[in-house]
């Protein structure tokens, strides 16, 4: 049975959405973006795109917002951040349903990832409020009549921070970006996706309940040239981007050209997963979907390339198909569904389109292939062999269910397979020997590496790019680098 839909979600839905500057959500008269619920198709609420004054009084805000923020004590912050995680879930129901209902993400998936790990990831941030320090120094500087030096460094928070989110994971994402901007004195600006803008501008009135105080989280919606409004404005001082590699290049690209702006680039890949064949063949298959099929793969960490020993691949691929087969496919409100649309109609038909390209390019369907005709934006979860090694679904990101498989003979091909791309997001490697596992680590240009394990992301473990994946990282401590600045204080005695 469906989840029975929350009055107070009904309420939020039916409000005349724009913007959320200052302490208060905006009525304005920019023009209406309808978001579109992609398990029915139906519209379920208009969000109104910012005009460029409202940009400037979005960053007029934060400007405010940053100069109250930055006075505050650092304890104070994190007192607040865990305030925030305090109504994130007390508000779980409601903002899980509001998130399946833009995004077709499974209830369960929303509670327990979207609003659940925000929360666990806002209270790990709110415990770095304390513990950001810089460093002393003894310099060297030859001292004539007795004179001494001493030196130290200071973190400063960069200023207003510009956060762009996607879709797909449009509340823990966030989350990330105020929460790494919030607690090391920034201030921050949200933008949404077009297609996911609902759950932040909730969370914007929480964070107001939870005493943060009004101009520190603003949120701004439209496509992405408001992005770039805001990127490329004289008051922002960074960007925080998540999003797909054409997208960051442009975002980086903007923000250099703009005044040297900061810019944080979370982008995609085309992560890859090896399996050993020391690996139970059952438990692979697992391995295949955890890494593969969570959130119709949609996740930017997810794994679409998989490669497996040749003297297994043909049973690896029947059980994964019957697995597959068996999965309940439905409206993502129900509990018992198993496997639900992706995001939006031109997700969809990108998906549609990577379907005809395997087949035209010679490779081998062996699950699934299809959309499933509807009102809904559903595809099947598709597996495919691929030709060669130069298959297009072995290069492109397709961030859907497409799980493409490449046989391989020895552990030197798999470590050059694995490599063979110019993303370096993530990848898994399966295999119950420790000292393969350990001599495979060093060579696999990532920048997380899972081994018997994928997608799962924690707070404690710093994550980001190399390669065409993206510039810096987030969580850990080595966010800190990202939304401060060092400034270096020399002084004679
Ligand atoms: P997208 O790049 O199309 O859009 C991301 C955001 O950028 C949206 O809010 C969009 O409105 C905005 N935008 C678009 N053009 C812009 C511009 N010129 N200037 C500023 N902003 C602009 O990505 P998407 O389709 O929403 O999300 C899917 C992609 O995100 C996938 O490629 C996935 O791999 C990637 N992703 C990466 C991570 C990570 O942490 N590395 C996490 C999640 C998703």
């Amino acid at each position: 049975m469906p989840a029975e839909i929350l009055d107070v979600v009904k309420e939020f839905l039916g409000r005349d959405h724009a913007l959320f500057i200052e302490g208060k959500a905006l009525r304005t008269a920019g023009p209406s973006n309808a978001v579109v619920d992609p398990a029915t198709g139906q519209v379920i609420a208009h969000v109104r795109e910012a005009s460029s004054d409202e940009v400037d009084q979005a960053v007029a805000s934060a400007r405010r917002g940053f100069l109250r923020w930055a006075n505050t004590s650092p304890a104070d912050r994190g007192q607040k951040l865990h305030r925030l995680a305090d109504l994130l879930e007390q508000h779980s129901e409601e903002l899980a349903q509001i998130e399946t209902l833009q995004s077709g993400k499974l209830i369960g998936l929303s509670r327990s990832f979207e609003v659940a790990q925000a929360a666990h990831f806002l209270r790990y941030y709110a415990g770095w409020a304390t513990k950001i320090t810089g460093q002393t120094m003894s310099p060297s500087i030859p001292s004539m009549n007795g004179e001494r030096y001493s030196a130290f460094t200071l973190r400063e928070p960069v200023g207003v921070v510009v956060g762009i989110v996607p879709w797909n994971f449009s509340t823990m994402i966030a989350i990330w970006k105020l929460a790494s901007a919030l607690v090391t004195g920034c201030s921050v600006i949200i933008k949404p996706s077009e297609f996911t803008p609902l759950t932040i501008l909730r969370i914007a009135e929480l964070a107001i309940a939870a005493g943060i105080p009004a101009g520190v989280l603003n949120v701004v919606n439209g496509t992405g040239s408001v992005g770039k409004a805001l990127i490329e404005h004289p008051g922002t001082d960074k960007v925080s981007f998540t999003g797909s590699v054409p997208t960051g290049l442009a975002v980086g690209s903007t923000a250099m050209q703009a005044k040297l702006t900061r810019a944080t680039l979370e982008l995609g890949g085309k992560n890859s997963a090896g399996f050993l064949p020391d690996f139970d063949i059952y438990k692979a298959v697992d391995g295949v979907i955890e890494a593969g099929f969570l959130h119709s793969g949609q996740i930017c960490a997810a794994a679409e390339r998989f490669y497996v020993h040749r003297s297994q691949m043909a049973a690896v691929l029947e059980k994964l198909s019957a697995k597959l087969a068996s999965l309940r496919i439905g409206s993502p409100l129900d509990e018992n569904t198993q496997f639900g649309p992706v995001t939006n109609r031109p997700h969809q038909q990108k998906l549609a389109r990577y379907f005809d390209m395997a087949r035209s390019e010679g490779n081998e369907i062996v699950h699934g292939g299809r959309i499933i005709d509807g009102p809904g934006c559903y595809v099947e979860p598709t597996v495919i062999l691929a030709a060669s090694r130069d298959a297009t679904l072995l290069k492109e990101e397709t961030f859907g269910p497409v799980a493409t498989f490449l046989p391989y003979d020895d552990e030197e091909e798999l470590v050059s397979l694995m490599n063979d791309s110019p993303y370096g997001l993530s990848a898994s490697i399966w295999t119950n020997d420790l000292s393969k596992a350990m001599r495979m680590i060093p060579q696999l240009q990532v920048g997380t590496l899972w081994v018997n394990m994928h997608t799962l992301l924690d707070p404690s473990v710093p994550f980001g790019g190399i390669k065409a994946s993206g510039i810096g990282r987030e969580f850990g401590s080595a966010f800190i680098d990202d939304y401060t600045e060092m400034k270096s204080v020399m002084m004679r005695y």
